[in-house]
């Protein structure tokens, strides 16, 4: 896959964003895309950073760090959008400009602490599991509050809004009432917001069913497959 192929590819899921957004009244600019690049290699990222994209996530801080060494310096903001360890939160300041993934009161503290030691302001969204999948990462959507109000104590984070993964399915509309309720809760959450919190985004929907978050009101949408192909396996 050349890097005619990847604009190509970028091309048809902003032209299906854009088209999502209109079919429910909003404006394209307000979705990012994300382009997920977990086992896309450096030389790729390199042409998806020629073809325009901003916006990059990765799942694993170590392979994140590993190809950003050989990648150099760019303009390109980072999330990270996997599930992070607390003795990762170091590198992870390091490297990323957004933690999308924060479902815990010891990773805010931990990402405070490294982002004051190298005077940086962190993002954060809380990621919410509202299918209640015991195996799925995210806190719990009654715990959201407590953990954006201690996001706010944080002096080196910046709490900006909330993400979730639905469960794995092959029919995207069944997404649509996860996306929806992500939606609801951060509807309702804001008001009751410590002053300061700008609870705007929403990160949501994937390759298979991202025009449907679109839909329900995604800021983020984080696409791997359908701009770099199938990868070639599960890391
Ligand atoms: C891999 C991954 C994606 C992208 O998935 P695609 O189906 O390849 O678009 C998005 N979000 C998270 C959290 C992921 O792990």
């Amino acid at each position: 896959m050349g890097v005619a192929e990847i604009r190509e590819n970028l091309e048809q899921v902003r032209d299906r964003i854009a088209q999502a957004a209109v079919r429910a009244g909003r404006s394209p600019q307000e979705i990012r895309l994300v382009a997920v690049t977990k086992n896309v290699a450096a030389d790729r990222i390199a042409q998806a950073l020629d073809a325009g994209v901003e916006m990059f996530g990765e799942n694993y801080v170590q392979e994140a760090r590993e190809k950003r060494a050989s990648l150099g310096r760019s303009s390109a903001c980072w999330h990270m959008i996997g599930r992070l360890q607390s003795n990762k939160t170091r590198l992870a300041v390091d490297l990323f400009d957004v933690v999308e993934t924060v479902d815990r009161e010891k990773i805010l503290r931990e990402l405070d602490r490294h982002a004051g030691q190298v005077g940086k302001v962190v993002s954060v969204m809380i990621q919410v599991n509202l299918s209640g999948e015991p195996t799925k990462s995210g806190a719990e959507a009654e715990r959201a509050l407590g953990l954006i109000r201690h996001a706010a104590t944080c002096e080196n984070l910046r709490c900006v809004g909330l993400m979730t993964i639905p469960p794995v399915d092959d029919e995207p509309e069944r997404a649509r009432p996860f996306f929806a309720r992500l939606r609801a809760l951060r509807d309702g959450l804001r008001p009751l917001c410590p002053a300061g919190v700008q609870l705007d985004a929403l990160s949501m929907g994937m390759s298979a069913d991202f025009e449907v978050a679109v839909e329900e009101g995604a800021t983020h949408v984080r696409i791997g497959t359908a701009i770099f192909g199938q990868r070639q396996r599960a890391q």
